[in-house]
């Protein structure tokens, strides 16, 4: 199945192309039994079981089974859908981690991914080792007798570390710790972490997934052994998303592969112009031959996305805000992923515990579906805005 075919079916006796959207809280039965059967096969996890609309409607059941189908491939998997990609990271965690336990965490790791588990999760009695992000099979020297999981994100955030994710799951499953990754740069279009052996991926469809930067969700796609401890965990936490927003979601994934074509292409071109600049020491995109991990991704991934970063040899923050604020065609903001391009400024302050980031000032860039000449003159005329800031 693909992004385009899959999640279509709506039954009988109405044919149209797209699903309705179901609104709904009550689930209605024609009988006591009908209900306490219900009832029990919601609980058990069973696909499209709901008794009530917090475990879902045929329009998130549909949505949640293509995420599932699409994400994980061949491999037997389950997805959950939560309000937020940050919400479905949370959710993870707490599915699998419980006191005493100890978390390896990427130290390139989404920022308010970070921000929880130092958070939340600490105060719930979960240790946890921010680890270098190209640390590979060096991860089993960080292995610690409670170590419950290891958490990837490839690649990292604003930094754009490859991962060798393959080494690290072999390591893991040596040890029968659970490996779950951030898969929000490459989509399943670019990638397949269960094809690299990871048990759980996160998805912020948010971003690509949606694609038009309308509307916020999330899902934790998981191995099929591991789905009664994930269900358990989002039904008690109440975690549910509405019917409008799975339908803007499968709306939104039909254009999703190519898009991603778009994005790659466009961003690339930005990349390879920035390369050129005297201002810029380090473009950090992965499909760039200068990239550390270059080869890595080539072996992995089948493409890029349109999201990367650049490194300025020196500027004030007086210059870097020139920089981002003369723009027409670039948005700032954050999040990424939808049809519009953005950039921003990254802060890694407080974000990088294992390696400290000691490079000059990042610029975070979104390639949108926008005239790549027209972003290339908007960061021309940042440029000549910055050198001007500096008199
Ligand atoms: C944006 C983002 C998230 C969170 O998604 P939201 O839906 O905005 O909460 C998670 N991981 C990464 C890598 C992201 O960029």
């Amino acid at each position: 199945m693909d992004f385009v075919s899959i999640a279509r079916d709506p039954g009988k006796p109405y044919e149209t192309v797209n699903l309705p959207v179901w609104r709904a809280s009550s689930v209605l039965f024609s009988n006591v039994a009908d209900m306490r059967a219900e009832v029990a096969a919601t609980a058990a996890g069973q696909m499209r079981a709901a008794n009530y609309a917090t475990a879902g409607t045929p329009t998130t059941f549909a949505l949640a089974e293509a995420v599932a189908q699409l994400e994980a491939g061949p491999h037997a998997a389950r997805a959950a859908l939560m309000p937020s990609g940050l919400s479905a990271i949370a959710a993870t965690l707490f599915a699998f981690l419980s006191p005493g336990d100890h978390l390896l965490m990427s130290d390139s790791v989404y920022g308010p991914a970070r921000l929880f588990v130092q958070g939340m999760l600490t105060r719930f009695g979960v240790q946890t080792t921010f680890y270098d992000p190209c640390v590979g099979a060096g991860i089993e020297e960080l292995l610690q007798p409670n170590t419950r999981m290891i958490y990837m994100e490839s690649p990292g955030s604003y930094t754009f570390e490859i991962q060798d994710v393959p080494a690290i799951c072999a390591v893991a499953q040596r040890h029968g710790i659970l490996t779950a990754i951030d898969n929000a740069w490459a989509s399943p279009v670019l990638s397949r972490p269960f094809d690299w052996g990871v048990d759980i991926s996160v998805i912020p469809l948010t971003k690509y997934w949606s694609g038009h930067a309308d509307v916020l969700m999330g899902a934790a796609v998981v191995r099929e052994a591991l789905w009664p401890q994930l269900h358990q965990s989002v039904r008690q936490q109440g975690l549910c998303v509405g019917g409008d927003d799975a339908w803007l979601i499968l709306r939104g994934m039909r254009t999703l592969e190519v898009r991603m074509h778009a994005h790659e292409s466009h961003g690339l071109a930005l990349a390879h112009w920035l390369q050129t600049r005297p201002e810029v020491s380090h473009v950090l995109h992965p499909a760039l031959p200068s990239h550390p991990q270059h080869e890595l991704w080539k072996r992995d991934f089948r493409g890029a996305s349109g999201l990367f970063a650049f490194e300025l040899r020196s500027a004030t923050a007086e210059q870097v805000s020139a920089l981002c604020d003369r723009r027409q065609h670039f948005k700032l903001g954050f999040s990424w992923g939808g049809f519009e391009s953005l950039m921003m400024p990254g802060n890694l302050t407080g974000l990088r515990t294992a390696e400290p980031w000691s490079g000059g000032p990042l610029i975070r860039i979104h390639a949108g579906l926008d005239n790549p000449a027209e972003l290339i003159a908007d960061l021309e005329a940042g440029f000549a805005a910055m050198a001007a800031a500096a008199s």
